[in-house]
């Protein structure tokens, strides 16, 4: 039996970051009593939740997908006036959200997912027969997942942790955002419907409220919770992270966090396309307001006369860019002291308006010497922002390559050439990030079955995994081992006569036939 601290129920209002006003409704933290309620109930789902077959999670998903539709209007007006974000963009990201369901549906519903291996038993072998070995990816268990406040719809209670926890057979508690509760509710709610008209065990999704991060470490030392889902900053990722590995039994926590996101711009690319690089940079560091774990927060060029053009351009382009509010008042805080910290150094050379006060988007140049005197020049700043680390050749180029943290994307703007000549740059990158970039900008993640958005820390605590496509499954998954199992206790997955008809690795060849 577990203490509880019941006595204090914490009350707290979503605010309209466009006016600074707390919003109508009133949401309450979750108690302590009611955390555990909803990872008890997650854990007795789990017991008939992983038995289910692709087919039943694929309709438990479109009728996600149906009920979020349902919501309309509603929905779309309440994340909006949350995050200030303007309605086409909430529309696109419920559509992203929605065709994201629907991915994971295909998948379940094809089957193959589950990485069949099959090595069949060899009983002639010597000096010892062969056993019959088999092995698929199994559910962990109840998943704790965290959204962040920048994707309302996308990262959040819908959002890619969610759904990729649910199709590897684990029930979900989503920890709801408390810049966008409404929001939350409102997706929670269609989400329930799903699951009473899909029949699925109640307990499969839960939502709590929490304004304070009590309830998020309730949530994370729950003995019933398996794993954790995390999108949001870097403090928040590693905290979650720190309290995961402290607990009796150790769990992993598959945390997303931010990333400065390099653009290298190589000299032919500069000499040919200097202007309309200039202008894609601006768009991409100042799309959504730039905030968005992609955002350009860095790019490297030769200091050339080519290349000063570049960052003249960058400039104006950057500063004829209204930017909107930022999310929530503490990432303004936030932005406009890392911008000040900036403004501050005479290392740094800030292009852009000199108010740094107020939250504008802006252009800083620097040298790699600065760059490595100080952590903040080549951290994360959520907004806006954009620092140029200015290097003599590429020699020095590289090895400020060498020395950048773990990203969750690289990106290069070059011509053929310019690939022959820096391709050690490449090979480094490789090491660096989980997706490299030729020719474009790294805002916008297609969900694909090919897609990574992951990397090495302190881009994720994970580098193994993704947290946008379809093989964000695999980090709510872990193989399990059949061996000389008759066929009738085997898995549908793994029984001889492959009654899914789904693609197996039988004795190293990829088949449907065994
Ligand atoms: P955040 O402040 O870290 O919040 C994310 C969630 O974590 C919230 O539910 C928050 O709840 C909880 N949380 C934060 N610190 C915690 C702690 N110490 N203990 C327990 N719970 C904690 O992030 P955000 O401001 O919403 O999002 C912006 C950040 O997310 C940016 O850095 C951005 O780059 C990153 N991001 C990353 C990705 C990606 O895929 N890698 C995608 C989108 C955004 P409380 O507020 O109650 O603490």
């Amino acid at each position: 039996m577990s203490i509880t601290n019941d006595t204090l129920q914490i009350k707290f209002r979503a605010f309209n970051p466009v006016n600074g006003q707390p919003l109508d409704e009133e949401f309450a933290e979750a108690l302590e009593s009611e955390v555990n309620e909803a990872c008890e109930a997650a854990a007795s789902s789990f017991v008939t939740y992983r038995k289910k077959s692709g087919e039943e999670k694929a309709i438990f998903f479109e009728a996600i997908a149906d009920e979020l539709l349902l919501l309309g209007d509603t929905l779309i007006e309440r994340a909006s006036l949350e995050t200030g974000l303007p309605a086409t963009r909430i529309q696109n990201e419920r559509g992203r959200t929605i065709a994201q369901l629907l991915l994971f549906a295909d998948l379940l519903r094809e089957g193959s997912w589950v990485n069949a291996i099959i090595d069949t038993a060899d009983s002639t072998r010597v000096p010892l027969p062969k056993p019959d070995v088999r092995q698929m990816q199994q559910p962990l268990g109840p998943v704790a997942v965290f959204g962040a406040s920048n994707f309302p719809l996308a990262f959040s209670v819908a959002g890619g942790d969610t759904v990729s926890a649910l199709a590897a057979g684990c029930p979900v508690i989503v920890k709801a955002h408390p810049a966008h509760p409404g929001t939350c509710k409102l997706v929670a709610s269609a989400i329930r419907q799903a699951v009473s008209k899909a029949r699925m065990p109640s307990g499969v999704f839960n939502m709590v409220h929490g304004i304070t991060h009590q309830v998020g470490a309730w949530l994370v030392k729950h003995r019933a919770m398996k794993a954790v889902g995390f999108t949001g900053s870097y403090a928040g990722g590693k905290a979650l992270f720190d309290l995961a590995a402290q607990r009796p039994d150790p769990i992993p926590v598959y945390a997303e966090m931010g990333s400065v996101n390099p653009v290298f711009f190589l000299p032919g690319a500069l000499r040919d396309k200097c202007e309309e690089l200039a202008k894609g940079l601006a768009a991409s560091v100042t799309l959504g307001n730039g905030q968005f774990c992609t955002n350009p927060g860095m790019f490297v060029l030769v200091n050339t006369s080519a290349g000063m053009e570049f960052v003249q351009k960058l400039k104006e382009a950057v500063e004829a860019v209204n930017v909107g509010p930022l999310l929530t008042e503490n990432i303004q805080k936030q932005y406009v002291k890392s911008i000040q910290r900036l403004a501050a150094d005479p290392s740094i050379n800030m292009l852009t308006r000199t108010d740094a006060d107020i939250v504008q988007s802006h252009v800083f140049t620097t040298n790699t010497k600065a760059a490595s005197n100080h952590d903040y020049i080549t951290e994360e700043i959520f907004g806006p922002c954009t620092m140029g680390i200015l290097v003599k050749d590429k020699l020095e180029m590289i090895e400020f390559a060498q020395s950048l943290k773990g990203q969750l994307t690289a990106t290069l703007h070059s011509t053929k050439e310019d690939l022959e000549e820096y391709r050690e740059l490449i090979e480094i990158l490789q090491q660096k990030a989980g997706r490299l970039i030729i020719n474009g900008f790294p805002t916008g993640v297609e969900v694909t079955h090919a897609m990574v958005h992951g990397g090495p820390f302190p881009a994720t605590t994970d580098s193994r995994s993704t947290s946008v496509g379809t093989q964000a499954i695999y980090r709510f998954t872990r193989p399990v081992c059949f061996q000389d199992f008759p066929n009738e206790l085997l898995p549908a997955e793994l029984k001889q006569e492959n009654p899914l008809n789904i693609f197996r690795k039988v004795n190293n060849n990829f088949v449907r036939d065994l």
